[in-house]
């Protein structure tokens, strides 16, 4: 999930203050020249240079006057237009607010926030310079916190759509006439969805993907994720690891979503002395989650010993891993107690369940 998110930007004719353009845009491929450079002919037609070099590469002339240009070496230059466009005066960014009459959430309006919003006015050239000292910070980083979890969510049920599909092609056999039925019909969901797309806000788009995903995940019932993972020469490396040092798990997937279990074999910070300390951490973060899951130390010798600790929990980008930060006593595990077998291994079975992809959205208003 290395892949950056879409991240909301406003244009720059969408926050001028004089609107009026038609003397700073290319009349060829009709753009504003921003960051772009303007070059012209000795009557002084000018276009973007991109649009020079492309024309040129067909004519050898000005599309406007027809003087014969042999390359852009023979053009010149207009940077009096360029820096009298960079001169223009622009609101703050940060002035501005997302509509609420939006209804298409990947171009959505803006308008002036007059009272919460940034007041100053700037010119074009400044704009990253004032960004970077506006005390009116991150005015749409709720919105790409949205965008975020679209995005997540989207890749969800991509995931999701093909684990359905390949039981689907893969098991015709031994598939039961419910699930092959539920495989349809959340196809049908799925181009509904489409259609739709264009005119959902970015709220319904994720209430609606958050809704799919439920249908999903309760048409393909994931198996719960279990299995045992096995440390080797335990005694051995627990001692290197001092307080607040771990030993990590292989990470694992279950639901799309990225697992991996910590021990901390002497303790996660300094009050938990003389105890191990175990979590489960989500690796894949942004859109919080439902987990219920169980982390259980298991005793070979007396199984009414294991250790268990289990529970449901939201896992979320601010709280990423749940667990037990004192758990057994670290002068018992040995061999002699039970928790090592002989041959000094530790085992630590993990059961992983994602029960709802329908985070809190409230904590994003
Ligand atoms: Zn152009
Ligand atoms: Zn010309
Ligand atoms: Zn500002």
């Amino acid at each position: 999930m290395a892949e950056s998110a879409k991240v909301f930007k406003y244009s720059l004719s969408e926050i001028m203050v004089d609107k009026e353009l038609s003397n700073y845009t290319c009349s060829i491929c009709f753009d504003i020249i921003e960051n772009k450079e303007v070059y012209q002919c000795k009557e002084g037609h000018w276009n973007c240079r991109q649009c020079w070099v492309e024309s040129l590469s067909k004519k050898k002339e000005c599309m406007t006057c027809r003087t014969q240009v042999n390359s852009i070496s023979e053009l010149s230059r207009n940077r009096f237009l360029e820096q009298e466009f960079d001169s223009k005066k622009v609101y703050c960014p940060n002035s501005f607010k997302i509509s609420p009459d939006s209804n298409d959430y990947t171009q959505p309006l803006l308008i002036r926030d007059e009272i919460k919003g940034c007041n100053k006015i700037i010119s074009i050239n400044e704009i990253d310079q004032h960004l970077s000292e506006c005390t009116f910070k991150c005015k749409f980083s709720k919105y790409n916190k949205l965008l975020d979890r679209i995005k997540e969510m989207e890749t969800t049920i991509q995931k999701q759509q093909s684990v359905i599909n390949k039981s689907k092609s893969s098991s015709s056999l031994s598939s039961s006439s419910s699930s092959s039925s539920s495989s349809s019909s959340s196809l049908e969901s799925s181009s509904a969805l489409n259609t739709t797309r264009a005119s959902l806000s970015a709220e319904q788009r994720l209430n609606d993907l958050s809704d799919k995903l439920s249908l999903l995940l309760s048409q393909q019932k994931q198996p719960k994720y279990k299995n045992k993972w096995i440390i080797q020469n335990y005694s051995t490396i627990s001692k290197t690891k001092t307080i607040g040092k771990s030993i990590r798990s292989p990470i694992f997937e279950t639901s799309g979503k990225e697992f991996e279990v910590a021990i901390f074999p002497n303790g996660f910070g300094s009050a938990q002395k003389g105890f191990l300390s175990f979590f489960l951490y989500l690796k894949s973060l942004n859109t919080p989650i439902v987990v219920s899951y169980s982390l259980i130390i298991l005793n070979p010798k007396n199984t009414n010993k294991n250790f268990i600790h289990s529970s449901q929990q939201v896992f979320s980008s601010t709280s990423s891993g749940w667990g037990k930060s004192k758990s057994l006593k670290i002068s018992e595990i040995t061999k002699e107690e039970g928790w090592l077998s002989a041959d000094d291994k530790l085992v630590v079975e993990i059961s992983v369940e994602v029960v709802s992809f329908n985070g809190p959205l409230e904590s994003l208003k």
